[in-house]
């Protein structure tokens, strides 16, 4: 895979999912930064959404319902690169109906190169890094020599 670098703005694009038994956690981190995500443009999958927009009053972008579809929206936008970061609460003590939706969003993150936090802690540094509301220099997959390989074998 060739990389390429590009730019992410000073204003990020910041997506945040909280699995039901760490809704109350992913509200409660919302509310303690609630000044820095202010600046920044907020997706959350539907039920996170409303729950974060109801309690906090910061403007969010709600798509689907998790389990619905919600998470591939969100690894659908990670791939068109039009979200710079994930806080993704997910629960590691109870099952999903939608785990190959949430291995999906893991792995899609991994791929384009974005920070992801999956705990309060995480989150806290990234939350609390200089580059959160400065530009930052990444790599990411360079998609058009990616598809001339497939494409000419070369
Ligand atoms: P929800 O989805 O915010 O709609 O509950 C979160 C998830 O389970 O992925």
């Amino acid at each position: 895979m060739q990389y390429k670098t590009v730019t992410a703005a000073k204003t990020k694009s910041i997506a945040l999912v909280g699995h039901d038994n760490r809704k109350d956690e992913l509200i409660g981190w919302c509310r303690k930064h609630r000044q820095k995500l202010a600046a920044h443009k907020l997706f959350a999958t539907g039920t996170s959404g409303h729950l974060i927009a109801k309690q906090t009053s910061l403007a969010v972008e709600k798509l689907i319902s998790g389990p619905l579809g919600g998470d591939q929206q969100i690894g659908a936008l990670i791939s068109e690169q039009k979200i710079d970061m994930l806080i993704f609460f997910w629960d590691p003590l109870a099952a999903q109906p939608h785990d190959p939706d949430v291995k999906a969003l893991l792995r899609l993150a991994a791929v384009w190169n974005i920070p992801v936090a999956c705990n309060q802690s995480s989150a806290d540094f990234i939350v609390n890094s200089p580059l959160f509301e400065n530009e930052y220099d990444k790599s990411v997959p360079d998609y058009r020599h990616y598809i001339h390989t497939r494409i000419t074998g070369q």
